[in-house]
């Protein structure tokens, strides 16, 4: 299997640290040994490679930027490296991992009790136990305040009635922590698999993210123990700064995906020869797509490390994750489109990852926010007028 040998345009490893510059190395060397031989027929078969959980959780993938209960304690750069390299595989992968840690060790670690973090976080951070997180239904998907879920209390226990979809891991998952109305609010809930009430569906025909577990989950008279509510979980901004931590993740990862595509097509263009046996990569046109390309993911790989400094920091804010979320991911679907071009018919095959890296950004620039959404919380920011209604 072909070594990865990075983009790096502008000297930006020069930027990195010796232990980030060993994680990203722990990383692609994962993603080249492991995900690399198996992701198109994955893809092409829609499955996930379950095979890698356990390995993922040995390297410390999981929740790598949590402090303790046996997680790695990264910064967020290596956090950060982390999800480029396995996006860089293919966006499943990288959602698995970004839900198990950013969606659903990442609420239990900053809004549950001591016993639900004794209890979840190891088994997480091992994969031992896999979780989902839902907080989209049928209905509400950028406006989750509208939510239909409830959960009332009767006596010792919470009981939940609805429906989530479209959440990733929803039928793998041993744990869910699900987002339901109450009298009180919104709050969050760790739903165990096999909770009387509890069940989930898996969601077929998707022509995107197709080496992903994609599920809806029902909810019907679901009774779960009080000590299952996340006790500082209170109203929907908890929601969304899960969301902030994923999206934070999403931002690094599909400079993966750009970068893959890129060169891909960059080896492609110099190889291919056409009129006169001159390589197509010595035309002026192919020439400004890759101008573009490397000039836009060298802009991306900045915009990624500054806001992880800030974070490692305290102090970057949900806006300024937006503006990493909807930037990366505009510009890598945009490279994926473009190097599809620059292979030409070949570009259409899975035998490159070119194809597969587009129909998977189709779904990272609508999950956690869409464009239009992260350009709205953007155009808050800088106006101080909210435009969502
Ligand atoms: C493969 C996959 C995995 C997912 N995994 C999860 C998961 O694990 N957990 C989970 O909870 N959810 C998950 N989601 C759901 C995802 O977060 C939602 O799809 C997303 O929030 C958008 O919601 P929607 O699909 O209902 O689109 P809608 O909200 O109906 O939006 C449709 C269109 O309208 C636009 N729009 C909506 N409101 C406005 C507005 N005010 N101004 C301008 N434009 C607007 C949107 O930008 C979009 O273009 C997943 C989705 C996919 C496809």
């Amino acid at each position: 299997m072909a070594r990865f040998p990075g983009v790096d345009y502008l000297q930006f490893d020069s930027l990195l640290n010796e232990q980030e510059l060993m994680v990203r190395q722990t990383a692609r060397q994962f993603v080249d040994d492991r995900l690399m031989p198996v992701i198109r027929e994955a893809f092409n078969s829609a499955t996930f490679p379950k095979e890698l959980i356990a390995e993922m959780g040995r390297l410390g993938f999981f929740g790598a930027n949590l402090e303790g209960y046996g997680c790695a304690g990264m910064n967020n750069v290596e956090y950060g490296l982390i999800m480029q390299e396995l996006e860089r595989g293919d966006s499943g992968l990288r959602s698995f991992v970004s839900v198990q840690g950013a969606l659903v060790m990442y609420p239990i670690h900053a809004f549950g009790s001591e016993e639900q973090k004794q209890r979840w976080l190891p088994l997480l951070q091992s994969g031992e136990a896999v979780g989902c997180f839902g907080l989209t239904e049928p209905d509400f998907g950028s406006n989750p305040s509208a939510m239909r879920t409830t959960a009332e209390k009767h006596g010792d226990a919470w009981v939940l009635n609805g429906e989530k979809t479209w959440i990733t891991n929803g039928s793998l998952a041993d744990v869910a922590v699900v987002w339901a109305r109450t009298s009180e609010g919104m709050r969050g809930f760790l739903v165990e698999k096999g909770t009387p009430g509890f069940s989930a569906s898996d969601i077929h025909g998707k022509l995107s993210m197709r080496a992903s577990v994609t599920s809806s989950l029902h909810f019907a008279g679901c009774a779960v123990p009080e000590e299952n509510q996340l006790p500082c979980a209170k109203g929907l901004k908890a929601a969304l700064a899960c969301l902030s931590q994923a999206r934070f993740g999403i931002g690094w990862g599909v400079i993966g995906a750009a970068m893959d595509c890129y060169e891909t097509a960059r080896g492609y263009a110099l190889a291919r020869k056409q009129f006169d046996e001159k390589p197509i990569a010595g035309h002026q046109l192919v020439q400004e797509k890759l101008a573009w390309m490397i000039t836009e993911i060298t802009k991306a790989q900045l915009l990624a490390f500054h806001v992880a400094r800030l974070k490692d920091a305290g102090k970057a804010e949900a806006a300024h994750i937006s503006m990493l979320k909807r930037n990366n991911v505009a510009i890598a679907l945009e490279c994926a489109r473009l190097s599809r071009d620059l292979l030409g018919a070949n570009g259409i095959m899975d035998e490159y990852p070119i194809m597969r890296h587009m129909c998977n950004l189709e779904t990272v620039k609508t999950y956690e926010g869409t464009d239009h959404i992260h350009t709205l919380i953007i155009g808050e920011r800088v106006t101080g007028i909210p435009a969502y209604r």
